[in-house]
Order: structure tokens, then C-alpha cells, then sequence
């Protein structure tokens, strides 16, 4: 028998809808599962036992009385530890925020409660989000599940790892430049960043506030495509779209989506040091596009190799403002001193590991009157001008094609000391961050020693449906998603 989470939500849902298994068991036995098999991976960082029970309970209790049960009902679900969850710790993987109960809980957590999904337990992340292999948490790294000597990618490394191992089905993350779709092409499964404004931002601490979306990783677009049913507009979140959530579901049918027109980034378009044997696998994996009648044609994007300079100014200003209000008094650890500067000072440089105190300093300068033009103005006009290179190239096909990553899961340690090395991990994830377009990564192959590798698509604004739809007939049509990493 699989563990219980190498089911799919769609299965779980089915089953217990259909009485077949009681919502109480798929939970029980998902968290037995977690306390037996977590230490190994460090996916989670807490789980919720009790109340998951709870909820699960009600969903039993709801069949029993002949409800009909909602389309998540049953499914275990992982949270990203930067998602408020009412009375549950909320700590953004950071020391800063190690005790801090969320008084409210998240827009997008609410409605996933309300289609039946439990909230299992919090899951491992960068500090604030900010990293890309999850060795930045203030309390531990979380280990690849295909090879635990290295990282599982980041910020959402917990909420991939989670899923690859099969410890969950379905995890809520957060990508500001890339942390839901690289670690999923890192893990092996797929992930979904929406357009930006597409879900709630309501209940999700901040990083960098422009670029900030929720999405979610499954082991399946189909699951995916059922969460993403918590879409919509939110009185909460100014910034939400008002456009129906059935927007995002699988819009079109296999046939349409496999004749997709795909542009094609090629040609190391972003210099990143693109490993070869990903090369290989994203080449291997066109040819099999063009086997399921898909058309490819080369596209520009002739300032996305500009992403990442643009991307670390503008993320880092944002991310300096919003974490002002850490400082001990109003939020956050607070050790105290003799004077309010004393303490201020001892609460954030205590409380802040040194990445994210590298990013405010960072932001602060770029944002100092006398640099303000030249530095975060200038990161602006760049995003513009890449959200034109995309606007552009969508005149000529449906989806841009690309890998999620330059390079697979690298091992834990070899490239924390050199930020330059780490953030040329987000190269090929930060021009559809700056421009706002949804984008979906899935597994597309393996390296010889057997780290799955990743292809990303992104496509023009609001149209996650077929971005579901492609992957989704991609994993009808191949088998990279089915493997398991072993135990
Ligand atoms: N790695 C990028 C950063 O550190 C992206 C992180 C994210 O999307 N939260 O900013």
C-alpha cells in the first residue's frame, strides 16, 4: 500500500466523498506518516494534530449527515510557514517571529478550509522568503527527497519536499521570484504560480509586496487545477482580480493544448550557466512536444538577462520597508535594552539572520535619496521593459517555454557563502515575477543520478487555465511525474 499521500487530491477527495474512506483516517494516517518519516527531510516545522483531527471530524460528521461534501474534502494540506492560520505560529522561518500566534487567518487558508481541504501542519521555508535552497530558515535546512546531501530548492523548500516524499498531496507556497516553480522542478513535482493579484495576499506576511503571489504544488496539474478554486476577488486584498475562479480551471481539452504554440527561449537567451545535462532534458522534452503535434517557434525576450539585477533591487527595497515593523516593540523577538534604540537594535539584529539583514541594507540603499533614481528607479524601467518583451512575444504563441532552473538540486552548503551563485538560481524565474504572468513548472526528466529536472511555461495574464491544460496533457502523455524518490 503507497503511503497514504502518494494519492492524488482528486483520489482522496473521491474516496472520501464516496464514503470509502473517512476524512479522519486519510488525516490520521497522514500524520502518523509525518511524525514517522519528517525528521529524515525537515519538510515540516510543526504539524496542527488537533485541529486537523477536528476538521476532519466535521467533514465525517457532514457525510454522516448526508451533506454533500465540497470538492477538497479530506485533503491534507501543508502551509507555507508564512500563511496565518488563526492561533497557530506563524514564523516566516525566522527567529524574528518564532513565537508570534496569527490572529487571523489568510484569505486563501480560509477558502481551502471551506472546500474541505485540512491544514496539516506548517511547512519549512527561507527566512522571510528569502533564499533559494531553504538553508536560510533560522531552525533547520530541509533535505532533498531524491538525494537528502543536497537542498530541496527554496523559498518553498518545505512545501516541495513535502510533496516529492509524499508526505502530503498538496502544499500552499509562496513565489515572489520563483519560490513555488524552483523547488518544484527541484523536488520533481509540479508547481503554480498564478498571476500576480490572482490569489489573496490577505494573511500572507509580506516580503515584497509587488511581486508577492500564493500558489500551490501538487504532484499534478489536475490537483492543482482543484485548489485553485480558491481564486477570486477579495475585499481584503486591493489588489486581487475580479475575474471567476473557473477562469483558472483546465480551460482547453488534450487536443487543443497539444497544439500549443510554444516559444521557445533558446540559445542561453539568460546567461546563467545552464547545466548541460538539463539542456538535454529540456531539448528531449520539445522534441516530445513536437511528438504531441505542439508548434515551436524561437522567441525574444531581449532584456530578460537584466531580470535578476532589476528583480534583487526591487524585492529587496519592497522587503526593507515591509520589515520595518519588526523591531521588538510592535512585532516580533523582542530581548529588550536600556533605551528604545538599545532595543531596537538588539530585537532586529538578534531576531534577522544575515540574509535578510543583507536585503534590508541592500533595499535602504537603493532606496536613499540621491540613489533612488539610479538604482531602484532604474530596476523599474527594467521591469517594464521585460513585461514588454513578453507582451511582445505572446503576439506569436500561446506559452513561453523555458527550464525552471539553470541547474538541478546542488548539494547543502556549496553555495550559501556566495549570493551571486544563489541568486543565479532564480534567472530564469524572475522575468514572469517582474512582469506579473503566471507560470507553471513540471517535471520534465532526470539527471543520470536521478534529480528530477523541471520545464517551465509561462503564459500571457490569466491564463492558469491553460497552463494546467498543457501540463496536464503533458502528464497524460509522459511519466516523469509518477516516479517516486525512494526512502
Ligand atoms: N530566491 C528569491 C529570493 O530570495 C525568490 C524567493 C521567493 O520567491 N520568495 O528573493
Amino acid at each position: 500500500m503507497p503511503a497514504p499521500a502518494f494519492r492524488s487530491c482528486v483520489e482522496i477527495a473521491h474516496t472520501v466523498r464516496d464514503g470509502g474512506c473517512r476524512a479522519t483516517e486519510v488525516v490520521a494516517e497522514c500524520l502518523a506518516d509525518i511524525a514517522a518519516r519528517n525528521d529524515s527531510i525537515g519538510a515540516f516545522v510543526e504539524t496542527f494534530g488537533d485541529t486537523a483531527l477536528l476538521d476532519a471530524e466535521a467533514i465525517d460528521a457532514a457525510r454522516a449527515r448526508g451533506q454533500t461534501l465540497p470538492p477538497l474534502a479530506g485533503v491534507p494540506i501543508a502551509i507555507k510557514d508564512n500563511f496565518l492560520v488563526s492561533g497557530k505560529i506563524a514564523a516566516c522561518g525566522s527567529k524574528m517571529l518564532a513565537e508570534f500566534r496569527a490572529p487571523y487567518t489568510a484569505t486563501v487558508v480560509a477558502r481551502l478550509r471551506e472546500l474541505g481541504a485540512v491544514v496539516i501542519g506548517r511547512t519549512n521555508m527561507d527566512e522571510f522568503g528569502m533564499g533559494s535552497s531553504t538553508e536560510r530558515s533560522a531552525f533547520f535546512p530541509t533535505k532533498n527527497p531524491w538525494d537528502r546531501s543536497r537542498v530541496p530548492g527554496g523559498s518553498s523548500g518545505g512545501a516541495a519536499a513535502a510533496v516529492a516524499s509524499g508526505l502530503c498531496p498538496l502544499s500552499l507556497g509562496s513565489d515572489t521570484g520563483g519560490s513555488v516553480r524552483q523547488p518544484a522542478a527541484l523536488c520533481g513535482v509540479t508547481g503554480l504560480k498564478p498571476t500576480y493579484g490572482r490569489l489573496s495576499r490577505y494573511g500572507l506576511v509580506a516580503y515584497a509586496s509587488s511581486l508577492d503571489c500564493p500558489g500551490f504544488l501538487a504532484r499534478t496539474a489536475k490537483d492543482i487545477d482543484l485548489a485553485m478554486h480558491v481564486a477570486g476577488l477579495d475585499p481584503r486584498d486591493a489588489t486581487t482580480l475580479d475575474a471567476p475562479a473557473a477562469e483558472c480551471a483546465l480551460a482547453i481539452g488534450l487536443d487543443e493544448a497539444a497544439s500549443l504554440r510554444i516559444g521557445c527561449l533558446c540559445d542561453e537567451a539568460i546567461e546563467c550557466g545552464i547545466d548541460q545535462e538539463a539542456q538535454r532534458a529540456f531539448d528531449a522534452a520539445l522534441d516530445c512536444w513536437r511528438s504531441l503535434r505542439a508548434n515551436i517557434a524561437p522567441v525574444h525576450l531581449p532584456h530578460a538577462q537584466h531580470a535578476i539585477a532589476a528583480y534583487y533591487l526591487i524585492a529587496s527595497a519592497e522587503a526593507s520597508s515591509n520589515l520595518a515593523r519588526y523591531d521588538g516593540i510592535r512585532y516580533g523577538h523582542s530581548p529588550g535594552g536600556r533605551t528604545l534604540e538599545e532595543a531596537v537594535t538588539s530585537a532586529r539584529s538578534e531576531g534577522f539572520g544575515p540574509e535578510v539583514q543583507l536585503r534590508i541594507l541592500l533595499g535602504a540603499h537603493a532606496l536613499q535619496h540621491g540613489y533612488h533614481d539610479e538604482l531602484y528607479g532604474h530596476a523599474t524601467r527594467v521591469r517594464r521593459l521585460v513585461a514588454d518583451d513578453f507582451a511582445a512575444a505572446f503576439a506569436q504563441c500561446d506559452v513561453i517555454a523555458m527550464l525552471t532552473s539553470p541547474a538541478p538540486a546542488f548539494p547543502l552548503g556549496s553555495r550559501i557563502d556566495d549570493p551571486v551563485a544563489m541568486y543565479s538560481c532564480d534567472a530564469l524565474t524572475v522575468p514572469a515575477s517582474l512582469a506579473g504572468l503566471p507560470a507553471i513548472s513540471f517535471p520534465c526528466g532526470f539527471t543520470k543520478d536521478g534529480l528530477p529536472i523541471g520545464m517551465q511555461f509561462v503564459a500571457p495574464p490569466r491564463r492558469e487555465g491553460l497552463l494546467l491544460a498543457a501540463a496536464h496533457a503533458w502528464q497524460l502523455a509522459t511519466d516523469w511525474h509518477l516516479r517516486r524518490p525512494g526512502r
